[in-house]
């Protein structure tokens, strides 16, 4: 039988309604414009992709393979994931359709990730992202302009005090020194280690210093610093990257227990945090991934990328104030029985002389005074009425809702000129 009572949404997975949808797309369309001035263009992939790709990209000892992947057994019985994040699925796409041989791309996608975590405030098990990945560019420009990138965005949106973490972990040959000397040192104080340090200890040592475990900080402070291992090539690039934040009056903080929980960056890893948001502080992440397409089993290919919680940043521009009017331009009153047949092809017309104008029709009759009601309550700025007395005389009665002025009525051959001349002040 059946089971009976509510249906509720997933944990962790939200609606967008109505009123908060406004503010999703001032922000996607300020993200969009602001990535085509860059040049950067749309790719978009499926939401479900084989286990097998996180597994081999993200690393089989990081949070999200062990504990996070929405993984299930289709019906041919294959292993697929819900996706969650985008770069891996990104690099597949373009290693299977060409991208990457003797090409430099800029590319950009933007959409729902899935991961099991606990819900709480600035994290879901569905939230959303917009990821940036540039391929075949292998010096530190691109890594700035990424960053470049993003400090623009946070302008456009009106964002203060959001600062830039960077750290750089170097080539894989530096890390690699590193990793022993790191291996000794958190061999020597096995005794603060948690279990899944302890595991990361083997596996994945310098993701020990990701740990979030209080007991573990003043062990991870005192740890040896990677910078002081880096190689020449390691060097110049991070110096490189430096210089030209400087130069274009980027602050941040270098800090070198930034080691980002995925396996696949090297060299240049960023994060951008904001203090309002508690522990869920960082809104966007990302860094260069040299090594991953060949990974995938692509031809080497330099690559660097980011993401943003789209989220987390709509919950700062929410505390912001940030409001959006996403009301329509026109309320359509039409008042009796003829104008509600003959208006909506009225109102058609008028569309089509008044390009970029959003009409709200009063669909369902009532009477004038309810009409007037809904009218105020859309947001309107105008109510257009149309009444059986109007139809007779090819008239058109014009309310402007937000002042203090008396309804007027105008001949039909002259509303678009009126009607532009109230929109446009
Ligand atoms: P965190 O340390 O907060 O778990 P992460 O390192 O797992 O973040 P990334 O994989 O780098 O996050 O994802 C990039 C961005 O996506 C994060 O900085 C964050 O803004 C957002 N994000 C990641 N996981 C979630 C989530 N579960 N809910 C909401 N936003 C998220
Ligand atoms: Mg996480």
């Amino acid at each position: 039988m059946a089971k009976t009572g509510k249906i509720q949404s997933i944990r962790g997975m939200h609606d967008v309604l109505p009123l908060q949808s406004p503010l999703w797309q001032f922000f996607e369309t300020t993200v969009k414009n602001l990535l085509q001035s860059y040049a950067y263009q749309e790719i978009r992939m499926p939401v479900v992709e084989s286990t097998d790709l996180f597994c081999r990209s993200i690393g089989e000892v990081t949070d999200i393979v062990e504990k996070e992947m929405y993984t299930f057994v289709d019906r041919n019985g294959d292993s697929l994931t819900l996706r969650p994040e985008g770069t891996a699925s990104c690099v597949r796409s373009g290693i299977q359709h060409g991208l990457f041989h003797n090409q430099q791309q800029r590319l950009w996608y933007m959409g729902p990730m899935f991961r099991h975590e606990r819900p709480q405030k600035g994290r879901y098990r569905q939230f959303h992202q917009v990821g940036i990945e540039t391929f075949g560019m292998a010096s530190a420009d691109i890594d700035a302009e990424l960053i470049l990138m993003c400090s623009r965005l946070w302008k456009l949106l009106g964002l203060e005090n959001i600062r830039l973490e960077l750290n750089t972990l170097g080539t894989t040959e530096s890390r690699s020194v590193y990793r022993q000397v790191l291996v000794d040192y958190l061999n020597q104080h096995k005794e603060v280690l948690d279990d899944d340090s302890l595991r990361r200890l083997e596996s994945n040592p310098l993701r020990v210093l990701d740990s979030k475990n209080p007991t573990m900080q003043s062990m991870i402070e005192a740890a040896p610093s990677l910078m002081d291992y880096l190689d020449d090539e390691s060097r110049q690039h991070f110096d490189q990257l430096k210089h030209i934040l400087d130069k274009a009056g980027i602050q941040y903080n270098i800090n070198p227990r930034l080691v980002r929980g995925l396996d696949y960056y090297g060299k240049t890893v960023f994060e951008w945090v904001s203090d309002a948001l508690g522990a869920q502080g960082t809104v966007c992440a990302g860094g260069r991934y040299d090594g991953l397409v060949e990974q995938l089993g692509g031809r080497e290919t330099p690559a660097a990328g980011f993401a943003m919680g789209i989220e987390r940043l709509l919950s700062l521009l929410e505390d912001a104030g940030r409001q959006v009017d996403n009301a329509p331009h026109i309320f359509i009153i039409l008042q009796g029985q003829q104008a509600q047949l003959d208006g909506m092809s009225f109102v058609e017309s008028l569309r089509n002389q008044l390009p970029g104008t959003s009409f709200q029709t009063n669909c369902g009759g009532g009477s004038f005074k309810s009409q007037m009601k809904k009218a105020d309550k859309s947001g309107a700025k105008i109510a257009l009425i149309l009444g059986d007395d109007e139809l007779q005389n090819n008239a058109v009665s014009i309310k402007l809702l937000r002042q203090k002025a008396e309804q007027k009525t105008v001949a039909q051959s002259e509303l678009v000129t009126a009607l532009n001349t109230i929109l446009q002040d």
